[in-house]
């Protein structure tokens, strides 16, 4: 009965080790690094440089917001 106790604990344990090992393995698939590199682009109107994600897309380039959008494209 002894045995089967500590079998028990030892099992848990493993089980435990390989949950937080799967959820780690979940959530780098699910968030890049935010570590890696972004691409910059530079603002049309104003020249300061925004990553590629918060950038406004207009019909002649990409920009820091959407009044410099507006401003250089009326
Ligand atoms: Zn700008």
């Amino acid at each position: 009965m002894k045995y089967l106790v500590l079998l028990l604990v030892v099992w848990a344990g493993v089980w435990w080790i390989r949950q937080q090992r799967l959820n780690s393995m979940a959530q780098d698939a699910t968030h890049p690094n935010p570590n890696t590199p972004q691409t910059m682009l530079p603002c049309k109107h104003c020249g300061i440089h925004v990553p590629e994600g918060d950038a406004v897309h207009g019909v002649s380039g990409s920009y820091c917001s959407a009044s410099h959008r507006q401003a250089a494209e009326g």
